[in-house]
């Protein structure tokens, strides 16, 4: 790739990650004024059904509850709708959801090079600890898909969803960070502190969100592929890799690792020697692999808000009633 257009491609990334992340701390703010409104009494604002993304185990058992007896979730229809908007982009372009939507991937990413400026470098995990430390965000993974997708019956599922819980389930995630307890805000703490340190800490370690996007991209035809001809072997790209990828050592990066971040593609300098490729090597130009990204996620974002599957049925007067008494629901 030209030098310039290698420069494209990073600026572009940030653009990309940063307008959604502002976006999103925007849909954030707005629905904190929202549910100020039934705690204070301030002025009404519209709830934004994004918050819904952050309700990622009850969209699992929406998802189940879709699939299994066709029922979509109207209570928060977006968690179900980003849920399968992510799944399908991993599935079809690697697990580009992490690498270039997900907030949290954006804020990982920015405190692992605040990091690297404050220490001059990034620490690496020993092996024989990484690996068994990796397989914690499997285990977790795999709980929350024995629980809901095999214990769980579809009349389990269909109580939940109706319960007051799950109704203010979106106002308990924000208390969560607005009133936050001493252990939530230690262990915040802890994981900043652990972020600074190692890249991409609550990625690479805890998130099941991002084991199950990496599992499901292993299906992906899309896969970055190093051309051995081509290759110089100035190992830019295994250096800068956020996952701690091998690359200049494999020809096809398969690993469920990889975010489709496209930072090595960024910063090899050998023309033609790293791409995102199909499985028959054919190379797509990054800009295109972008644009599909945006095209797969987006557009099921928009044919879910298209089919009415997008604002919450809560009433005015439920969250009236419920609000100023979120703290009195528990997980049933
Ligand atoms: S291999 Fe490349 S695309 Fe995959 S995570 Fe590493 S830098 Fe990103
Ligand atoms: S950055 Fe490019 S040239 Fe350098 S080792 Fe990786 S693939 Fe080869």
């Amino acid at each position: 790739m030209e030098k310039t257009n290698r420069l494209y491609l990073k600026k572009i990334r940030y653009a990309f990650q940063w307008g959604l992340f502002v976006f999103i701390l925007y849909g954030g703010y707005k629905f904190y004024l929202f549910v100020e409104h039934f705690s204070s009494g301030t002025p009404f604002v519209k709830r934004p059904p994004l918050v819904d993304g952050f309700l990622p185990i009850g969209a699992l058992m929406a998802f189940k509850l879709w699939v299994t007896r066709g029922i979509f979730d109207s209570i928060h229809p977006a968690a179900l709708v980003i849920f399968i908007a992510a799944i399908v982009t991993s599935l079809t372009l690697k697990k580009s959801f992490c690498g270039w939507v997900c907030p949290i991937g954006t804020l990982s990413e920015t405190v692992f090079k605040a990091g690297k400026k404050l220490f001059g470098r990034n620490f690496k995990i020993p092996k024989y600890i990484d690996y068994p430390m990796r397989s914690a965000k499997y285990i977790l993974m795999t709980f929350f898909l024995y629980i809901i997708l095999i214990k769980m019956t579809g009349n389990d599922i269909v109580v939940f969803l109706n319960t007051p819980y799950w109704k203010i389930a979106d106002v308990k995630m924000l208390k969560f960070f607005t009133e936050m307890t001493s252990l939530t805000f230690f262990t915040l703490t802890a994981l900043f502190i652990l972020s600074l340190l190692f890249k991409n800490f609550w990625c690479r370690y805890l998130c099941p969100y991002g084991a199950l996007t990496g599992i499901v991209s292993l299906l992906s035809p899309l896969k970055i592929t190093r051309n051995e001809k081509a290759c110089i072997h100035c190992m830019a790209c295994t250096k800068n890799c956020p996952s701690l990828l091998p690359v200049e050592e494999k020809t096809r990066i398969k690993s469920p690792e990889c975010t489709g971040c496209l930072t090595c593609v960024s910063n090899c300098p050998a023309k033609g020697a790293l791409d995102v490729a199909t499985p028959n090597k054919k190379a797509i130009h990054p800009l295109i692999y972008v644009l599909m990204v945006l095209i797969v996620f987006f557009g099921i974002i928009g044919a879910g808000k298209l089919a009415g599957k997008w604002h919450s049925q809560v009433t005015y007067s439920e969250y009236k009633a419920l609000v100023p008494i979120v703290s009195q629901f528990e997980h049933p």
